[in-house]
C-alpha cells in the first residue's frame, strides 16, 4: 500500500481524506466510499497505487474522444474502486469492487509500455481514475516528459485541489455529465452534480474536453432534462463534443436498454445549440464529423475506425473553419 495524498488526521485513530466532495472520516481499519482508501493505524493508504484490472491498447474513439488525435491509440489503463455508486454502472464488476484480479503494473512499466506500443499516450479509464491519484499522477509525470498524452476518463467528482495538482500533466479528459438534476445524483449515483460542473468548468480551461451523457431509461431522458443539459453545455460552449450513449441494464437496474427513438430526439435538441453532438453504443454505429459552418464531412466513423478524414491540419478542407480539438 501507498501512504495516500489529502488527509488529515481526525480525533483518534481516525482520518478525514479530501481528495472527493464525500470528504470520508475513515475509522481504522476501514476504508472510504471508493472502497480503495484505507485507514491502516491511523494513516490513510491507497489499496491500488500500482494495481490495475485491465490494460489494453484502444482506439481513441473508444474513450469516447472524437476530437482528439482521431484514428490514434491509446494505452487504457484501470483498476478497481469508484468514488459514485450509480446502480446503472456498466462496469461494476471492477467499480464496486475493492480488489478483483489485479496485477501489478508500475508507473515505469505503463510508460514503456505506451511507447513500445506505438500509442500516442496513457488513458486512466474503465474505473474512476481520481481515486487512484497517487499512481495516476505519478504516472501521468513520466509520460509527459516522454513525449506521451494523458487522459482521464472520469466522473469529475473531485474535489478542486487535487484536480488542479494533476491537470497540468493531463491533455484530453472525457467527463460523464450524468445528468442536470442535483436529485439524480443524490439518488441514483450517491454523488452531486455541482463539484462535476465545477470539474468541468475547470478542465476546459486546462485542457481539451469531451462529455458524455449516459441515458439510463425513464430516469434522465426527458426532453426537458435533454433541453437543460445541453443549454448548460452550450453556455460553456458550443464547440464542446457532446456523446450520448446508450445504456443497458446492469448491475442494480432493471428499465430497459435506451431505445435509439430517445438517442435521436437527443441528438435533435442538443444539435440544435451544439456543433458535434455523437450517439454511442448503438450496434450500428456510423457517425461524422462535420464542420459547423459549410457542413462539409471532414470525418466518417464506423464503429471505433475511420473510413474518411478531410482536415486539413485543425481546419475544415473546404472553407477552412477551425474545428475544436487536437488533430495531426
Ligand atoms: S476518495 Fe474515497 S475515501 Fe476519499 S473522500 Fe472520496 S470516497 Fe472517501
Amino acid at each position: 500500500m501507498q501512504t495516500a495524498s489529502f488527509w488529515e488526521k481526525q480525533n483518534g485513530d481516525k482520518v478525514k481524506c479530501f481528495l472527493c466532495p464525500h470528504n470520508c472520516v475513515i475509522p481504522a481499519g476501514k476504508h472510504g466510499i471508493c472502497k480503495v482508501r484505507v485507514n491502516d493505524n491511523g494513516a490513510l493508504f491507497s489499496s491500488i497505487y500500482g494495481e490495475t484490472t485491465g490494460v489494453g491498447l484502444d482506439p481513441i474513439e473508444k474513450k469516447p474522444l472524437y476530437h482528439f488525435f482521431p484514428g490514434s491509440q491509446i494505452l487504457s489503463l484501470g483498476t478497481n474502486g469508484c468514488n459514485l455508486s450509480c446502480t446503472f454502472c456498466q462496469n461494476w464488476q471492477i467499480s464496486q469492487t475493492g480488489n478483483s484480479g489485479r496485477h501489478n503494473l508500475s508507473s515505469d512499466g505503463a510508460v514503456r509500455l505506451a511507447l513500445q506500443e506505438s500509442a500516442i499516450g496513457i488513458a486512466y479509464t474503465y474505473n474512476e481514475p481520481f481515486i487512484w491519484f497517487e499512481y495516476v499522477l505519478e504516472t501521468a509525470k513520466k509520460a509527459k516528459e516522454r513525449g506521451l498524452r494523458n487522459v482521464l476518463v472520469t466522473n469529475g467528482f473531485v474535489n478542486p485541489e487535487p484536480l488542479s495538482e494533476l491537470l497540468p500533466y493531463i491533455d484530453a479528459m472525457n467527463i460523464d455529465l450524468k445528468s442536470i438534476k442535483e436529485g439524480f445524483y443524490r439518488q441514483t449515483c450517491n454523488g452531486s452534480l455541482a463539484p462535476v460542473k465545477k470539474t468541468i468548468e475547470t478542465a476546459q480551461n486546462h485542457c481539451h474536453i469531451e462529455l458524455t451523457n449516459l441515458l439510463v431509461t425513464g430516469k434522465n431522458d426527458s426532453e426537458k432534462d435533454l433541453t437543460e443539459l445541453t443549454k448548460y453545455v452550450s453556455t460553456l460552449g458550443k464547440d464542446i463534443p457532446l456523446h450520448f450513449s446508450r445504456y443497458f441494464p446492469l448491475y442494480k437496474e432493471t428499465e430497459p436498454e435506451t431505445p435509439a427513438a430517445t438517442l435521436k430526439k437527443a441528438a435533435e435538441i442538443a444539435g440544435s445549440k451544439l456543433n458535434y453532438v455523437y450517439l454511442g453504443n448503438l450496434e450500428t454505429e456510423e457517425s461524422s464529423t462535420c464542420c459547423p459552418k459549410c457542413r462539409s464531412e471532414l470525418i466518417h466513423r464506423k464503429g471505433f475506425s475511420l473510413k474518411t478524414y478531410n482536415l486539413s491540419g485543425s481546419n475544415c478542407f473546404n472553407c477552412g473553419c477551425n474545428i475544436y480539438g487536437s488533430f495531426k
